[in-house]
């Protein structure tokens, strides 16, 4: 299957309301213009010098989200590039970003990211933490919260990824009841090549597609 079958497949059994972002790390510029020729419109990039490289060639006709963990030191090169950060868990990253914005007059839309398998090793704010992190970050004048995003555990059976998409759903449902003023809850970015249509099941509405797109 070419990526242009792969993303058309894709798409044509999304509902409506789903967006569909191409996971990028590692692909070549070729494939991923084959898969905006396909339709794809945003693209999710994992490590800043990649993401450059691709941007280069490609250019503004997409949406460029960043989806890896991002260290302070590369926020100056993140927010000059991306349309979207989806992996905010920290209130240090966020204050950075917001002052790397107003350095540039912009607004940054960004996620959370829910480690929402409580694993140790991974970035990500604990589900019970996310709110006090929403509200304190909330403030902040060049950054605008739009949601959450989860990867979910690699190693759970499908019983336990499930349960951990269902938690991320019902705090992006209860965030969004607080009504904080500067914030909107849009999008809830979570499911990958195998766990994608459980995600959509529980609730989510932008999906990160890697393989199933490239492989
Ligand atoms: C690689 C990656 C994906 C896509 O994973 P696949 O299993 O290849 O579909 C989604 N989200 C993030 C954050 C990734 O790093």
């Amino acid at each position: 299957m070419t990526v242009k079958e792969n993303v058309q497949n894709i798409l044509r059994n999304l509902p409506e309301n789903v967006i569909l972002e191409a996971a990028a790390k590692g692909r070549p510029a070729e494939s991923i213009q084959e898969a905006i020729g396909a339709g794809i419109s945003i693209i999710g990039e994992n490590y800043i010098q990649e993401a450059e490289g691709h941007y280069k060639l490609i250019g503004h006709c997409v949406h460029w989200h960043f989806i890896g963990h991002l260290q302070k030191n590369k926020v100056k090169k993140a927010v000059a590039l991306f349309d979207m950060i989806e992996t905010i868990d920290s209130v240090e990253l966020a204050r950075e970003i917001d002052s790397r914005c107003k350095e540039i007059n912009k607004v940054m839309p960004v996620l959370i990211e829910i480690n929402s398998g409580r694993e140790v090793q991974k970035h990500g704010v604990f589900p019970e933490n996310a709110v006090s992190l929403v509200t304190e970050i909330s403030g902040l004048s060049h950054l605008r919260v739009a949601g959450l995003m989860t990867m979910g555990p690699v190693v759970a059976d499908s019983t336990q990824l499930r349960a951990c998409f269902i938690e991320t759903r019902n705090l992006f449902e209860n965030i969004k009841k607080l009504h904080l003023s500067s914030i909107r809850m849009e999008y809830l970015s979570m499911g990958m090549s195998d766990s994608y249509r459980m995600a959509i099941d529980e609730g989510a509405n932008l999906i990160r597609i890697g393989r199933k797109i490239f492989a």
